[in-house]
This record gives C-alpha cells, structure tokens and sequence, in this order.
C-alpha cells in the first residue's frame, strides 16, 4: 500500500462508528501521517440510547447529543449525504444540503451509514407513522403526547377524544419499548395537571407481530416486561400484524380495529440503502460484507462496521455476525482505529471480537430491567444500573455532566409538560398576520389543502400547528372557524402522527 503523501480517510457517517473511529484516529495518528474528513446529514452524533429519556422530558434534547465540529477538531466535517461510491475510482458522491453535488477523493473508507427503520407495505403506514431513531422523532413524539392530551382535555366529541387519546407502537424491540414506557409514564404523570383527564382515559398499545418482546433479554425477563407493562394498564399484543392504518383507522390481524392518533414505529432496522449505490459486496440483506478484522471483504482500503455491516461474530459458530447495537458499534469502531492505524504502519491487525454483555432498558422512572453477564435485575436496580451504564458510556465529560444535571434537577422538580410543536411551523402566525387578507382565527393542519399528504408539523397549543412546509406561501384567506367541528378536529388528530421534517 502506497499514497504517495498522506492519505485522505473518508469516514461516512458520523453515528456511533464513525464519531468513535474518528476521534480515536485524531487522538492517535501522528501530524501528517493522514487526514480525515467525515461525511454526516447532522451536525451532532445521536446517542440513540437516551433518546426514550429525551422523548419522556427527563433529558434536555441537546445533551443526548454530540456536536460533531466540537469533538473532531482534527477533521474535516463536511455536511451532507453520500449519495453513491465508487470505491474503484476512490470517488464519493456528495449531496449536500445547498447547492449541487460534488465527487469527494479519498485513499481509504470508512463506511458506517448505520441503518434505517425497516417497514412493510401497511396501508396508511407512511401517512400515519413516524419512526424513533432520531432527536426530532424523539422531540416530536415529546409535543404530540403533551399536545394530544391538550386536544383530549377541551375535546367535547367522545370519539375525537378517544382517538387522540389512543398511542399505538409497533415493534416490541427495547427501543419501542423504552420510548413506549418512558412516553406513557411521562403522560400519566402529566394527567394530574387536567382535572378533565384520569390515565385510564389513555389507551396505550403495543402490538409485536411475534410470541415475546425484547428478544435481547432472556424470555422471562420479556414476559416479566409484559406483565410490567400490563399492570400499568399498557396493551401488550403479542403474535398480531398491523393490516392497516389508512386515516388512523388502525386494523389488526386479530380483527380489532380502532382510532389511533398517534402511531410509532419501532419494528426493526435495516442496513442504510445508500449501500446499494456503491461497488461494495453486500450480502443478501443489504449488508455490506465485513471480515473479522472489519474491512470490507476482499476490497482493499475499505473499512466497515456497525448496524450497516456483516461482522463475523468470533464467539459464536459459524455463520453467525454481530446483533446491531451500540454495545457492538463502539467497540467496533475502536478495533476499526487500531486495525486502520496497523495498516498504515504496517504492523498487523487483529480480529474484532466481544461476547455481547446484555442488555439494560429503562421502562419509565424509576422502572427497568436489566440482564447483564446473566445477572437479572427489575425494577429501581435495573434502572439505576441502566442509568450507570450509559452515563459510563455517552460521549465527552462535557454530555456526561449535561446529563447529571438533569438528572439532578429532576429530583427536584417535575417534569415539564409544555408542547412546543409549534416549532416545526414556527412561521405560522406570521404567515397568518402578514397575508394580505388578515383572517382572525389561526391556521389548522385539518384544513390544509392535503392534511395527510403533507409532511405535517406537530400540533402546538391551540391547534396552530400548520400542515404547510415551512417556506411555502401560506394558504391565505381560507381559514376556518374558530369553533372545531367533529370532523374537523378528528381530521386534526389524524394529522398529528405524520413524520416531522428534520
Ligand atoms: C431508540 C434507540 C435506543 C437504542 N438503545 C440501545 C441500547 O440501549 N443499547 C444498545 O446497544 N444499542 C441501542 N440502540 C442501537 C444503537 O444505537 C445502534 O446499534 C448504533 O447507533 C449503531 O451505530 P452505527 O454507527 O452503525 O449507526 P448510527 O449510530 O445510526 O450512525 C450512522 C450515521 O450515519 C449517518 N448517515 C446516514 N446516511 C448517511 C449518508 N448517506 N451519508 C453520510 N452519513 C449518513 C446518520 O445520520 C448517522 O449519524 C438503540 C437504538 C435506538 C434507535
């Protein structure tokens, strides 16, 4: 291997393998012995772990994540998409997010995209759900729950209010789990602030399409989960499908239907789909190919790992690879830095391989489960141990303290139950007042010109959420009556569960 002078390293994607890669690249290569540049949409690295703590209010949004240009002063940060590889020609596209795209040179790849929410073709999926994998997902669910209990408590139609007060998930993974639990104990405590409002109003669901949750832990602590979650009055649907969710109407495999204001969709990933535009080796799910010493198999200066590779996993048989989780994504990216480093040096380079530890989920406050190197806790110790854990594990002494403060307010006052959805359409009374025909009642999302069409923008306080893009002309003179009719505030709770821009 020779660059002639110091090679260029492109990591793709700046998550948990590429934040992690870089920063120990930056920390351990010597002046010019290569640069860095690192390829990501956002500017911060997600630490996705707390984003149910983050949707439940307890964490302050921006501490659960990693502002990329603070941690990587060694690299070059460049914001955008890749689009497409061409490792051949050692040439990425780039999209980014103003102006056209551009081909960025390197000498050797890191590729860790991560992967996306995987779904099905469900009618009224796409219109109706929203996924959580990211801080707007997790921030958005924050201002639907607060904002439909705000809707349901000056409600006067029985059924809209039902409706707005119906949570569906779907996915019984630990991350549809903990946003689930931490959501619903986040509303409940918030009910004692609407006399109108008792939580046995709320009706909250899970539906799994197999026999168990949280396939990470032991199957008794998955059914002990169940009958946690089941105390709390929480539906817990095991062995059912989603037919379909065509307007919120939610149909299930079962034969139940009902109305659901909200739907989350936390059934699995799948690797990024950026992959297939690149002349990489994937194997038959869409991962790329990754030997134990996590290059990409048989390429030479390519690098994987992460939810988007195949990584052989050493301490099981044959065939097997690694699950994707954090747990195996930040070590991975620090064997990556070394095995990377080795290579540059000529020194030799080793195999990646960690016997998974268990898994820790948080169910609420003070709630949880735990398994650990075949220890089982439940309840307050599993939390605190959860709590340790991942405060251990979250990027730079900088979060690590945002968090403990936090925390440490938490203890001492309650939770905030304010929804600031206006946010996602922040321009939408200026729009309304600056139209040349000032009308005098807000806009609502129920009676944009395509409601569930549109992209929509979570519900603020009074329903002034609009269901236009931001930056649009606004849709003037045509507002409606102050007083909401059934219809349309049924048609604004069907509005509320479409995915946010980000
Ligand atoms: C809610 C939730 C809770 C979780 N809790 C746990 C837990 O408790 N324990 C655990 O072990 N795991 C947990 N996980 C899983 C864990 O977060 C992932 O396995 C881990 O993030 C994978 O790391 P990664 O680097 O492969 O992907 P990511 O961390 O997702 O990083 C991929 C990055 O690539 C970027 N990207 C995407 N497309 C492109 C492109 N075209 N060009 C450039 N960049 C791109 C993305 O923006 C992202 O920043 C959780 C996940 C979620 C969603």
């Amino acid at each position: 291997m020779g660059y002639g002078q110091a090679p260029h390293i492109l990591i793709v994607g700046g998550g948990y393998v590429g934040m992690y890669t870089a920063l120990r690249l930056q920390r351990k290569l010597d002046g010019d012995e290569a640069t860095i540049s690192v390829v990501e949409p956002n500017s911060y690295m997600t630490y996705q772990p707390f984003l149910p703590e983050a949707a439940a209010g307890n964490l302050e949004p921006r501490h659960v994540v990693v502002p990329l240009r603070k941690v990587l002063k060694g690299c070059r940060v460049i914001s955008g998409h890749v689009v497409a590889v061409s490792h051949e020609q050692r040439t990425a596209s780039v999209q980014p997010p103003l102006g056209e795209t551009f081909d960025l040179k390197y000498d050797i790849l890191v590729i860790c995209p991560g992967s996306v929410a995987r779904t099905l073709p469900i009618p009224g999926l796409a219109e109706q759900g929203i996924g959580f994998k990211s801080a707007a997902e997790a921030i958005y669910l924050r201002n639907q729950v607060i904002s439909r209990l705000d809707a349901a408590a000056s409600a006067t139609d029985s059924a809209v209010r039902r409706r707005a007060l119906t949570f569906l998930f779907i996915g019984g993974g630990y991350a549809g789990i903990e946003a689930l639990a931490e959501l619903e104990d986040m509303a409940r405590d918030a009910c004692s602030y609407y006399p109108d409002l008792e939580p046995a109003d709320m009706r909250w669901v899970l539906v799994e399409a197999t026999g168990r949750i949280l396939p990470e832990v032991s199957p008794a602590m998955g059914l002990y989960t169940v009958k946690q979650l089941e105390h709390r009055g929480i539906q817990v649907k095991l062995n059912t499908r989603v037919e379909s969710l065509l307007d919120g109407h939610v149909v299930l495999g079962d034969g139940e239907r009902f109305e659901a204001g909200t739907v989350v969709w936390t059934a699995g990933v799948k690797p990024n789909p950026m992959l297939a535009r690149t002349d990489l080796p994937l194997d038959d799910r869409g991962r790329l190919r990754a030997t134990a010493f996590l290059q990409v198999d048989g390429v030479a200066d390519a690098w994987t790992a992460g939810d988007c590779a195949a990584v052989p996993d050493l301490t099981k048989g044959e065939g097997a690879t690694t699950a994707p989780s954090a747990q195996h994504a930040v070590r991975q990216a620090r064997r990556l830095a070394g095995n990377l480093l080795a290579e540059l040096r000529h020194e030799p380079i080793r195999p990646y391989e960690h016997s998974y530890a268990g898994s820790v989920a948080s169910l609420g406050l003070h709630k949880g489960v735990a398994e650990v190197y075949g220890v089982r806790l439940r309840g307050w110790p599993a939390w605190l141990m959860h709590r340790t854990y991942h405060l251990s594990r979250v990027p730079t002494v900088n979060r690590k303290a945002r968090v403990v403060a936090d925390w440490t307010l938490a203890l001492f006052f309650r939770r905030e139950i304010v929804s600031l959805g206006s946010f996602a359409d922040p321009r939408a009374e200026f729009r309304r007042v600056a139209s040349p025909e000032p009308a005098t009642a807000p806009e609502r999302p129920a009676e944009a010109p395509d409601s569930r069409a549109a992209p929509a923008a979570p519900a603020a306080i009074g329903g002034s959420a609009a269901g236009s893009t931001a930056g649009e002309a606004a849709p003037t003179g045509s507002n409606p009556p102050v007083t909401p009719t059934p219809a349309a505030a049924a048609a604004e709770a069907n509005s509320q569960a479409a995915q946010p821009r980000s």
